[in-house]
């Protein structure tokens, strides 16, 4: 039937869908309306392999992973789910005999920006590579009516514009209404005594209905489709007449206005907990939702609830979701009327924990007044769950208050969400080696203590089917001519890459690849910014939220020092370089929107110096996100991944930068560190102070910047030229807020919270290395190669195997269509 089509199947279903979506015929349709029609007729394909492998799933009765995320940073679908379908020639071919180009029509879709950054992504990722394995598995999380804020750029400063990503509707989600359920906020707890037990009752509340939109997640050429589930919420029963004779009129009312508030924007903070009752709200909301559809769903199949973790894992991205554990709970005791230990036995084998961060501003922890109003039940089932989890470590640190101190889940006002993580969890995992270390050494060492075996690293990895197989189609189709295509489904066997490293020809076919991908991205910078860089410069990319700890700071402070020097020598002897930036912070992180400011100004003072020959340009690309990212990964030369040593826990954009080729610059953090395994030090440029002499230097309160501030010339001017107007001639002040931060004048955070002073040196110097290496062509084109060659490790089918191995020991399944 629709399963495939040629192409001449393909034109007549676009057609159909244009007349009967529009009223119109395709020499009349706008790209935008072809761009629906494409992706009708995709879905079409799509839908009966979705069904079969449902069908499957029930008739193998297998076990489920809920992937629990409040985000999902997909980026687009219709490009992907074509790639995945294995329909990329014949709908190129349909599309080009009806006038349009497929990439031009691909552009016509909005991004899904459901997420922040790194955690979305890796979300996105994991989905991707479970469809495209064969593991049944759900992603739980939002339907945020605005995801991610658009950025503009005016006069240098960022602008959030609200993302209408439903506008025109989004052709691949399916509302699901059959699966709306109801989730309680607020009111009080009830007893009631039935003669044998208590029953709590949750009274007084308010409710919503959570209605589920499923967005298919096609697996790549395996007819395996999974399910994104994101949940809307919606008013119950508004305004009906029990309601309104009651004289209730104000709880209605208040029930319609929670329902509209809380899908409707996505938090901008990544690694930054805000604290804000809403989004309490919001994590409650779809947590509630995914974990009462999942036990019903069990139901309809078994009556043992306590077997339900055999057939269900719930992987709990990040704390966010961590209510999940307590959700889980009461369903068991209130409605399954478990025991505590059966409940518990069964939630602790079913709920498993990934921490992303070592940060303290970024760790939640909700004040107990506020959570116990939104979540009275929930809340009293935290308390006893404390009461029990406090009594063990009585028991096994007699005496030891410190320890109550340090580990209680409830504890000076405050509910802990990670503690609650941890100790409802069967298994806590860390994202890269390094990360995990220092949890189980550093941040989480009393747990790592007391429950050693819960403990265990799984470094992140990458979808190479987006980021290289879409994302890159040139050097996509240059290595499967190479080596064939088995890389697509396994990506170790981009390792066998490493055989034509010393070969010339392919040195010069890869870097004419790689030139063919910065024409692209220049034309991008030129059609986005105006600015015309040059394709033969190093291409030196820092894309990634804007966030202190990533130190773009530190990047752009070097910029203005090499600046200077071209300054005092014009004729100095250097590769001419493009400086690319990428970034959003968040909309409340003035210090991060001040980097924004100052990168941009130094853009325009340096792109407009005529003296410098254009050996150095500035760009800042607007509005960074997923489907940008392919383009700009494909073309860097450069990979700044420059990090405080131990701040980054992973790091994803490290690998995308890697698979294609880039060389990097960085910190020993994260998965650098195994970047560095893989491809060789050597291969890479490494810098600044290691993990361990971060946190020496932190235990010991810090350094004093003033020492290298006082000593190095050239770090001073660029300092000074922070305060003087060099680069905000109108307003000298503009920047002081950054110079008092590395300089600690009179804030009362420590003087260079991220040691950008005491890493400059370094940096500027892997820089040289970077400038001398590139002159040698030969040994950039090995390098760059052998990068691609050495990515194998870090393809998110490895992690997810890993996760199946260790964590949710899932089935593969085979769906074949009739
Ligand atoms: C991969 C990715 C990230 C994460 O980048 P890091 O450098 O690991 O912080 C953020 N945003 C987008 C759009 C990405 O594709």
């Amino acid at each position: 039937m629709s399963q495939t089509m040629n192409k001449d199947e393909l034109k007549k279903v676009i057609a159909l869908n244009v007349k009967s979506l529009y009223r119109k015929t395709i020499d009349e349709a706008t790209p935008a309306m072809i761009y629906q029609a494409v992706a009708l007729a995709v879905k079409d394909m799509i839908i009966d392999r979705w069904i079969a492998t449902h069908k499957e799933y029930e008739k193998q009765d297998a076990k489920v992973v809920y992937y629990m995320s409040m985000e999902f940073l997909t980026g687009r679908f219709l490009g992907n789910n074509i790639i995945s379908l294995c329909e990329q020639k014949e709908i190129e071919e349909a599309l080009s005999e009806l006038g349009f180009d497929l990439n031009s029509i691909e552009d016509q879709e909005r991004d899904p920006a459901l997420g922040n950054g790194g955690l979305g992504r890796l979300a996105a990722c994991f989905l991707d590579s479970l469809a495209s394995l064969g593991y049944p598995a759900y992603g739980c999380g939002i339907r945020y009516r605005y995801g991610m804020f658009k950025q503009q750029i005016r006069d240098g400063y960022q602008i959030e514009v609200p993302d209408e990503w439903l506008k025109d509707g989004y052709p691949f989600e399916i509302r699901r209404a059959e699966y709306a359920t109801e989730v309680k906020f607020g009111g009080y707890v009830e007893t009631e005594w039935d003669g044998k037990r208590n029953h709590f009752v949750q009274k007084g509340y308010q409710s919503v209905m959570a209605v589920p939109y499923d967005i298919p997640i096609v697996g790549y050429g395996n007819n395996v489709v999974n399910s994104l589930r994101i949940w809307d919420a919606q008013p119950v029963n508004t305004f009906n007449l029990s309601e309104f004779d009651k004289g209730d009129y104000q709880k209605a009312v208040e029930q319609e206005n929670l329902a509209k508030t809380i899908v409707e924007v996505l938090y901008p903070n990544d690694n930054h907990y805000s604290g804000k009752e809403l989004r309490l709200k919001q994590q409650y909301f779809f947590i509630s939702a995914s974990v009462q559809r999942a036990i019903k769903k069990y139901k309809e199949k078994h009556d043992d609830i306590h077997k339900f973790y055999e057939k269900a894992s719930f992987q709990l991205n990040d704390t966010h979701p961590t209510v999940a554990v307590a959700e889980l709970m009461r369903i068991l005791l209130d409605e399954e009327n478990l025991e505590w230990d059966e409940a518990w036995e069964i939630t602790t084998k079913t709920c498993a924990y990934t921490n992303h961060t070592i940060m303290a501003e970024a760790l939640e922890k909700w004040p107990i007044e506020l959570f116990s109003r939104l979540l009275p039940r929930v809340y009293q089932i935290v308390e006893e769950i404390n009461r029990r989890f406090v009594a063990q470590i009585q028991q096994r640190y007699p005496g030891d208050n410190e320890k109550i101190r340090r580990m209680a889940i409830i504890y000076d006002g405050q509910v802990r969400m990670a503690y609650l993580a941890i100790v409802g969890s069967f298994s806590v995992n860390g994202v890269a080696k390094l990360h995990t270390e220092i949890l189980e050494k550093q941040e989480l060492r009393d747990f790592y203590e007391m429950m050693p075996e819960k403990f265990n690293n799984k470094t992140n990895g990458i979808t190479q089917r987006r980021f290289l197989l879409h994302g890159n189609p040139l050097l996509a189709d240059w290595v499967t001519d190479k080596i064939g295509n088995e890389w697509i489904t396994d990506l170790s066997n981009i390792k066998k890459l490493s055989v034509y490293v010393d070969d010339e020809k392919c040195q010069q076919e890869f870097m004419n690849i790689k030139y063919q991908n910065k024409i692209r991205l220049a034309k991008y910078i030129k059609e986005h910014n105006g600015i015309d860089v040059d394709p033969r410069s190093i291409f030196d990319v820092q894309v990634k939220r804007l966030h202190e700890y990533k130190r773009q700071l530190m990047n752009i402070l070097h910029v203005m020092y090499l600046y200077n020097q071209l300054k005092d020598n014009p004729n100095m002897d250097i590769v001419p370089r493009t400086f690319i930036f990428g970034a959003k912070a968040a909309a409340g992180y003035k210090r991060a929107k001040l980097t924004i400011k100052l990168i941009n100004n130094v853009a325009d003072v340096i792109n407009n110096d005529k003296s410098i020959g254009g050996k150095l340009k500035v760009v800042f690309i607007e509005d960074y996100r997923v489907s940008n990212a392919e383009l700009i990964f494909s073309a860097a030369d450069v990979s700044e991944q420059i990090s405080t040593a131990s701040k980054e826990a992973s790091g994803t954009g490290n690998m995308k930068f890697m698979l294609n080729g880039a060389l990097t610059i960085g910190t020993m953090d994260g998965a650098n560190v195994e970047m560095a395994e893989e491809v060789g030090k050597e291969n890479m440029f490494i810098f600044g102070a290691s993990a361990d002499e971060i946190i020496n230097l932190e235990n010991k309160g810090g350094y004093n910047p003033m020492d290298i501030f006082n000593n190095d010339q050239d770090i001073r001017r660029v300092l000074m030229q922070l305060i003087n107007g060099y680069y905000s001639p109108q307003d000298p002040e503009l920047f002081r807020d950054i110079y008092n931060s590395l300089l600690n004048t009179q804030s009362s955070d420590r003087a260079d919270t991220y040691f950008i002073l005491k890493d400059f040196r370094s940096y500027a110097e892997a820089h040289k290395k970077i400038d001398q290496a590139y002159r040698d062509e030969k040994w950039w084109a090995r390098t760059a190669m052998l990068n691609t060659a050495s990515a194998g490790k870090f393809s998110s089918d490895r992690t997810i195997e890993e996760y199946v191995r260790d964590i949710w020991h899932l089935k593969k399944i085979k769906v074949e269509l009739k």
